[in-house]
């Protein structure tokens, strides 16, 4: 930790406190579409079903020299009822209507086309030309640059740096994905969340009737340093049979970078404080995922009580942190001979 690493001086890094008072967020009207970074198709050209033999041969081509094929191959290998690229066991009928295997188990053995029984017939000549096709990533529109074996594409796509993330917000069922400053804005603006610019904070955390907890009492602010953006969670659960709160931060923005980030939390009262030092988790990693590895500061109950003074008929938490830039590893990015392929 370098104290003369931190660059920016926060408003909110004097005295003052940020007074939240938490209440049970209703399920937001996130209204807003996903539009944009959420469905992103490069490939699907329209064009009329039935592509000859032919023409997708040389669509394979021109895809193995890395061009789109200006022939649909893809669209040959979508299944025509739910529309996803089929994957094998890719079924046809004995009319030769394909379907992918998913679909197949759902039609209760008619083809969806004509009608007529499916059987158990596989369709090995487009399977063979999917296997001998190379696509780019689904994220080509939003930079990457790959292309990939028909096959190996998905994996790649479930990893693929360029691939949007999914709206950090918990407490709602928001399908809101993007990048991250789409989604900085789609914090602000549907979920008015507070935003803080600075590396330092000090809230003040309110909720009148600590004994009502609720499975889950969302807080989050954004801060922006270091040209990053980073979520504070902070909320109430049920840990077994306790009820706890709990603070964390999360990185928006991929595991790797996130390494390059620390981050501390203290809350405490009458000379006891307790503390909580870590790295903050990529917003890749679910909300829910970081709180069940309990990976933040966890204040029991009867703790945040007695820190809260009073006649404990309300909450009122003080947390202060603290996010820093680590010192660059000179090791970090060097291969150690055999333990890298
Ligand atoms: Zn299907
Ligand atoms: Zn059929
Ligand atoms: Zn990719
Ligand atoms: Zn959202």
């Amino acid at each position: 930790m370098q104290l003369d690493n931190i660059e920016c001086v926060s408003s909110s890094d004097g005295m003052e406190e940020d007074e939240l008072i938490t209440t049970p967020i209703a399920a937001d009207a996130t209204t807003s579409s996903a539009a944009g970074a959420g469905s992103v198709h490069p490939l699907h050209v329209s064009k009329p079903s039935g592509v000859p033999a032919a023409a997708a041969a040389a669509a394979v081509a021109a895809a193995a020299n890395g061009v789109a094929p200006a022939t649909s191959v893809h669209e040959l290998l979508e299944c025509p009822v739910c529309t996803n690229s089929m994957y094998p066991p890719i079924h046809q009928c004995p009319n030769g209507h394909c379907l992918c295997s998913t679909c197949k188990l759902r039609v209760h053995n008619r083809c969806p086309t004509c009608r007529q029984e499916l059987g158990d017939i596989r369709c090995l000549a487009l399977e063979k030309v999917a296997e001998s096709l190379e696509l780019p990533c689904k994220y080509f529109s939003l930079g990457c640059p790959e292309i990939f074996p028909y096959y190996s594409k998905l994996k790649h796509e479930a990893q693929c740096h360029f691939r949007p993330y999914n709206c950090p917000y918990a407490g709602s069922e928001c399908s809101v994905v993007g990048d991250i400053p789409y989604l900085v804005s789609h914090l602000r603006d549907d979920h008015k969340v507070d935003m803080h610019t600075g590396c330092t904070f000090n809230h003040r955390y309110v909720k009148s009737n600590p004994r009502e907890v609720e499975n889950a009492t969302w807080m989050l602010t954004v801060f922006n340093c270091f040209g990053q953006y980073f979520c504070l969670h902070f909320e109430a659960f049920q840990l077994g049979m306790a009820p706890v709160y709990m603070a964390f931060l999360r990185f928006m923005g991929d595991e790797n970078d996130a390494r390059n980030y620390s981050y501390s939390l203290e809350v405490g009262a009458n000379g006891r404080k307790l503390t909580w030092e870590g790295t903050p988790r990529s917003i890749r990693d679910s909300h829910r995922k970081v709180r069940d590895s309990h990976d933040g500061l966890i204040i029991q109950r009867n703790i945040a009580l007695f820190f809260s003074g009073g006649d404990k008929k309300e909450l009122k938490l003080r947390v202060t942190g603290r996010i820093w830039k680590e010192q660059q590893n000179p090791e970090s990015g060097v291969c150690i001979p055999n333990l890298c392929s």
